[in-house]
């Protein structure tokens, strides 16, 4: 080995280890890259084991390599970067390579190639492997970043969803207590104490059982996403949906109409409460009509998009995304029941298998929910396609 340096790398030199047996070529290599403007340390090897050491010792920024040594190849350079784990750029100097052994090189991992009596244009080739290197570095460490942030985001989700469940799951137990003891003493009680005890009794009572149905919708919601997925005949589910919603159909003399819906990837259970809620809430906003409803799906890519329209009292556009978020609603118990958790539920069911749910206003007067969800899970991409056909009503 032949350091052209005895002090050793300087600060902002650029270490070159280079595998040459030809001292006066070696020299040449360090001229041309000072003509081009580099301050160069350079230490030579013509061995592997030489090669191995100076790698550790030197730590170079570049690694220059005569493409046939008598004892060893340049490029077998290469394999000894990878093995220690090196991301150095390697470019090749040769007196003579032909294209297709060139295009050979290139493709088993060396940066680019310069011929010995070209070596003008070596600065450059490897002024653009430093810069290739910094941007994959820069490259590789926003991708470890990404996969990093996504890592802890599902975490963190994982953990407020274990403690929506936890805690909903036990608050249960004590509000049971609480409910129970207030309306026993609302039943025994009852007339015995003053106006006022009966009053306070009642708003505690009341006061429990709401916070039961509310703690119970947010168990339900929680649980959501605890279940696998896979095909789900929409067609089927919907019939199921209808027959639930009998008795609310009936008594609001609402009309539901459907075309012929296709299979998804889903659970079969949660996309039945998607189009019960969604449904549900067609008849229960309803306005001053009898609720016309109609639900269609229409293919978009990999996805279904369904829309589920109604004649129904509409929603403000300012409110269309509030009105996903858990407990949150536009209206007063007093004029329509419930407690806001059923489009929440509908959104954590839809996005859980990859699809998007959102409202629009429909022109005259009502709304329409629209949502997409995938024809096919994952491992079934391929399926997904022309022979994804509607299955006949
Ligand atoms: P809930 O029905 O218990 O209030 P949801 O989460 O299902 O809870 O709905 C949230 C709010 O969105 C409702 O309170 C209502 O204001 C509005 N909304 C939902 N569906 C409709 C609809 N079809 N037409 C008009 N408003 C609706």
């Amino acid at each position: 080995m032949t350091p052209t340096n005895d002090l050793g790398p300087q600060p902002g030199q650029l270490r070159v280890l280079h595998v040459e047996d030809n001292e006066l070529d070696a020299e040449l290599v360090a001229t041309a890259l000072r003509k081009g403007g580099f301050s160069v340390s350079a230490a030579v090897v013509q061995t592997e084991t030489e090669f191995e050491q100076q790698l550790l010792l030197y730590r170079p920024g570049v690694v220059i390599a005569d493409y046939n040594l008598p004892q060893w190849k340049g490029m077998e350079a290469l394999e000894v970067l990878r093995r220690e784990g090196l991301d150095t750029p390697l470019i090749l100097v040769s007196g003579a390579l032909g294209d297709i052994t060139a295009v050979e090189c290139i493709k088993r991992g060396a940066t680019d190639y310069v011929l010995k009596d070209g070596l003008a244009r070596l600065p450059e080739a490897v002024r653009r492997a430093l810069q290739e290197k910094r941007l994959l570095r820069l490259r590789h460490k926003a991708e470890e970043d990404l996969a990093h942030k996504v890592e802890e985001l599902a975490r963190s989700n994982a953990d407020l969803e274990q403690f929506a469940y936890v805690a909903s799951h036990d608050l249960q137990e004590p509000l049971r207590m609480v409910a129970a003891y207030t309306q026993l003493l609302a039943e025994r009680y009852r007339g015995k104490l003053d106006e006022n005890a009966d009053k306070f009794i009642g708003y505690a009572s009341e006061g429990a059982l709401r916070m039961q149905s509310l703690i119970q919708d947010l168990l339900a919601f929680s649980r959501v996403g605890r279940n696998g997925s896979g095909r789900v005949d929409c067609d089927a589910v919907m019939g199921e949906v209808l027959m639930t919603l009998g008795p609310a159909i009936q008594e609001s003399g609402a009309v539901v109409t459907h075309a012929a819906l296709p299979e998804v990837w889903a659970n079969r259970t949660q996309m039945a409460q998607v189009f019960q809620n969604l449904i549900g809430n067609a008849i229960k906003f309803r306005g001053k009509e009898p609720p016309a409803i109609s639900v269609e799906a229409e293919k978009a890519g990999q996805q279904w998009l369904f829309s589920v329209s109604d004649n129904g009292i509409g929603i403000a556009p300012e409110y269309a995304e509030n009105i996903f978020v858990v407990f949150q609603r536009l209206h007063s118990r007093a004029e329509y029941p419930g407690n806001g958790i059923g489009l929440a539920i509908c959104k954590k069911i839809v996005e859980r298998d990859g699809g998007k749910i959102w409202v629009e206003a429909r022109a005259d007067h009502g709304s329409v929910f629209k949502f997409t969800m995938p024809c096919d899970g994952p491992a079934e991409k391929e399926l997904c396609g022309a022979e994804m056909a509607m299955p006949g009503r």
